[in-house]
C-alpha cells in the first residue's frame, strides 16, 4: 500500500492530513508514504521532517495522486483534481458530499473508494472524526470573544475574568454539546461566570456534575434565552440538531435589548447559524461585522485559524483508520469496522450512503 499526502488547494486551508509522526508509523508498518513538496508548510511541518519520517517527497500533486492507493486528506477535493481520480483509488478526507454533487459524480464516474471522516459514525451515534474540530471551535470562541470584547477591537472593553473586587464577564453558552463543554470549559478557566442553556436534562446533569457548580445549566427555551442573552457580555450558539439546520433560539428582538460592546460568537454558523441576526457565515480575513451595537463573528472554519492544534488533533484520530486500511486493505478493513464502515460514501460506481444519495440525487 502506498499513500499520498497531496498538498491542501482550498483557500484558507492551512491544515494537512498527516503529521511527520503519522508517516513515520505507516513507514514502520513497511508501507510507503508519498508527500508533497510543501504539504505541510502551513502546520509547521517541513518537507526535512517528512524526509526524517521515512517518507519520499515528490514536486507535483499529479505525482502524488499517481503513485498513492489511498490519498489521504482534509478537505474535499476541488475540480482541478477530478483529474487525478482513478478507479479503485482509495480517498480519505472530509468530503461533505452532499453540499457538493459534481463531486459526488466525478467520484462515482472514475469509481473512487471515497471514505468521508464526517460519516464515520460509534455505536452511541457520536462522529469521532469531527470531535475535534469541535473541541477546538469551542475552545477558540472564548479566545476569539475574549479579544473582541477588548475596548480597542470595538467591545465592550471588559475583561472576562475581572479582578478581585470588580465582577466577572457574564458568558451565555447555549448548547452544551462538545462545542459548548470545551466553551465553557476555556470560559470557567479564564475566571467568568459561565451559564449553559442546553435542552438536553441529560446533558445538563453531566454538565453539573463534571464541573462541580462552577457553572449553571439552564433549560433552553425562549423566556430563559431572552433573560441569559440580555445579560451576556460573551453570547456562545453552539447548538446541533443531528442532519438539520442549527434551530434559531436568538431572535433580532433578543439581540437588540443585549448591552452595546458585548460579543456574540456563533460557532454553529456552519448549520446556518442559531442567532437570528448571524445572516451570514464571515472569513479570518474579515471575521467580525456589527449589528445593533453587538459584535458579531461567525467564522464557518474557526479551526483553520490554529492548523498546528487542527492538524495534531485531526490526525490523532485519523491515524487507527490509515494503519487499518494500509494493513488490511479496504474490504477487510470495512469488514471488521463497523465504524468505518459507516464512512464509505462512494464504492464501484454506487453512492454507498442513503443520505448522501438523496442529497446529490444520485441512486443509492
Ligand atoms: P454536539 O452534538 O456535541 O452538541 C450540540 C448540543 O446542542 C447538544 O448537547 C444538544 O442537546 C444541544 N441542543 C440542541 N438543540 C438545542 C436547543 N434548542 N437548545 C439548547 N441546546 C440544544 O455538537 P457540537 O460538536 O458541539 O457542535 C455544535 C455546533 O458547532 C454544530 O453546529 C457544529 O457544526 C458547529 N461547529 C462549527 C465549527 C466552526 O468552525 N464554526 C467547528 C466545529 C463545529
Amino acid at each position: 500500500m502506498i499513500v499520498g499526502l497531496p498538498k491542501e488547494i482550498k483557500k484558507q486551508e492551512y491544515r494537512v492530513a498527516l503529521t511527520p509522526a503519522g508517516c513515520s508509523m505507516i513507514v514502520q508498518q513497511g508501507y510507503k508514504v508519498v508527500v508533497q513538496q510543501g504539504a505541510g508548510e502551513g502546520s509547521g511541518f517541513t518537507d526535512e521532517d517528512y524526509g526524517a519520517a521515512g517518507a519520499t517527497i515528490v514536486i507535483e500533486a499529479s505525482e502524488v495522486w499517481a503513485a498513492a492507493d489511498m490519498i489521504v486528506k482534509v478537505k474535499e477535493p476541488l475540480q482541478e483534481e477530478f483529474e487525478y481520480f482513478r478507479e479503485g483509488q482509495i480517498l480519505f478526507t472530509y468530503l461533505h458530499l452532499a453540499a457538493v454533487p459534481e463531486l459526488a459524480k466525478a467520484l462515482t464516474d472514475k469509481r473512487v473508494t471515497a471514505i468521508a471522516y464526517e460519516t464515520i459514525q460509534a455505536p452511541n451515534g457520536s462522529l469521532p472524526l469531527l470531535t475535534p474540530m469541535s473541541e477546538v471551535a469551542g475552545r477558540m470562541s472564548v479566545q476569539e470573544g475574549a479579544k473582541y470584547l477588548e475596548a480597542f477591537q470595538g467591545g465592550r472593553g471588559v475583561l472576562l475574568g475581572g479582578v478581585p473586587g470588580v465582577p466577572p464577564a457574564e458568558v451565555i453558552i447555549i448548547g452544551g454539546g462538545i462545542v459548548g463543554t470545551n466553551a465553557a470549559k476555556m470560559a470557567l478557566g479564564l475566571g467568568a461566570d459561565v451559564v449553559v442553556l442546553e435542552k438536553n436534562g441529560d446533558r445538563m446533569r453531566y454538565l453539573d456534575d463534571v464541573f462541580q457548580g462552577r457553572l449553571r445549566t439552564l433549560m433552553s427555551n425562549p423566556h430563559n434565552i431572552a433573560n441569559a442573552v440580555r445579560k451576556a457580555d460573551l453570547l456562545i450558539g453552539a447548538v446541533l440538531v443531528p442532519g438539520a439546520r442549527a434551530p434559531r433560539l436568538v431572535t433580532e428582538e433578543m439581540v437588540k435589548t443585549m448591552k452595546k460592546g458585548a460579543v456574540i460568537v456563533d460557532v454553529a454558523v456552519d448549520q446556518g447559524g442559531s442567532i437570528e441576526t448571524v445572516d451570514r457565515a464571515t472569513t479570518h480575513e474579515n471575521p467580525i461585522y456589527e449589528k445593533y451595537g453587538v459584535i458579531h463573528y461567525a467564522v464557518a472554519n474557526m479551526p483553520g485559524a490554529v492548523p498546528r492544534t487542527s492538524t495534531l488533533a485531526l490526525t490523532n484520530v485519523t491515524i487507527d483508520y490509515i494503519l487499518q486500511l494500509a494493513a488490511k486493505g479496504f474490504q477487510d478493513t470495512v469488514k471488521s469496522n463497523s465504524m468505518l464502515a459507516l464512512g464509505v460514501n462512494t464504492y464501484r460506481g454506487a453512492i454507498t450512503h442513503p443520505q448522501v444519495a438523496e442529497a446529490v440525487g444520485l441512486p443509492y
